[in-house]
C-alpha cells in the first residue's frame, strides 16, 4: 500500500499553498525551535553516532595538540575540552563525504575553533604558516 494520498486534489480541498501556511501556522513554536541554531541543522542522530565512534576509536584525543577530548560538553573541563568533529572537505562541497572516516578529523575545542576561524577568513594576518 502506498504510503502517501494519491496528489489529485478533489474540489473541496484547498489549494497546497494555502494548506501549506496552516499547517506552518499550527506548527507555530515549534518549527522555530527546530530551527534552532545551524549547528543544529544538518546534524542528525546517524552523525551523532558515527561522530562518537570515531573520538572512541582515535584514542579520544585530538588529533592536532594530542590533548586528552571527551564527547559530552557537560563532561568538559579546561584540562579535557569537548572533542569536536571536523570535516576536511565541507559538507557543503562534499555531501557524499559527511559520514567517511577518511574525510574528518578529531580536534579539541580550541584548535577547533581556530580553525574554523581561519577558514571563514578571521585571524587571517595572524597565520604565519
Ligand atoms: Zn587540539
Amino acid at each position: 500500500m502506498a504510503s502517501r494520498p494519491p496528489s489529485l486534489r478533489q474540489p473541496w480541498q484547498k489549494p497546497r499553498a494555502e494548506t501549506e501556511r496552516e499547517r506552518l501556522k499550527a506548527m507555530g513554536r515549534a518549527a522555530d525551535r527546530n530551527r534552532a541554531s545551524a549547528r543544529d541543522r544538518g546534524y542528525d542522530a546517524e552523525w551523532y553516532a558515527f561522530r562518537d565512534a570515531v573520538v572512541i576509536e582515535r584514542g579520544c584525543r585530538c588529533e592536532r595538540c594530542k590533548t586528552l577530548v571527551v564527547l559530552r560538553k557537560r563532561e568538559a573541563t579546561k584540562r579535557t575540552p569537548v572533542a569536536h568533529v571536523d570535516h576536511i572537505r565541507s559538507v557543503q562541497s562534499a555531501p557524499h563525504l559527511r559520514l567517511d572516516p577518511t574525510n574528518v578529523r578529531v580536534l579539541c575545542k580550541p584548535c577547533h575553533d581556530a580553525r574554523t576561524g581561519r577558514d571563514q577568513g578571521f585571524g587571517r594576518t595572524k597565520r604565519n604558516g
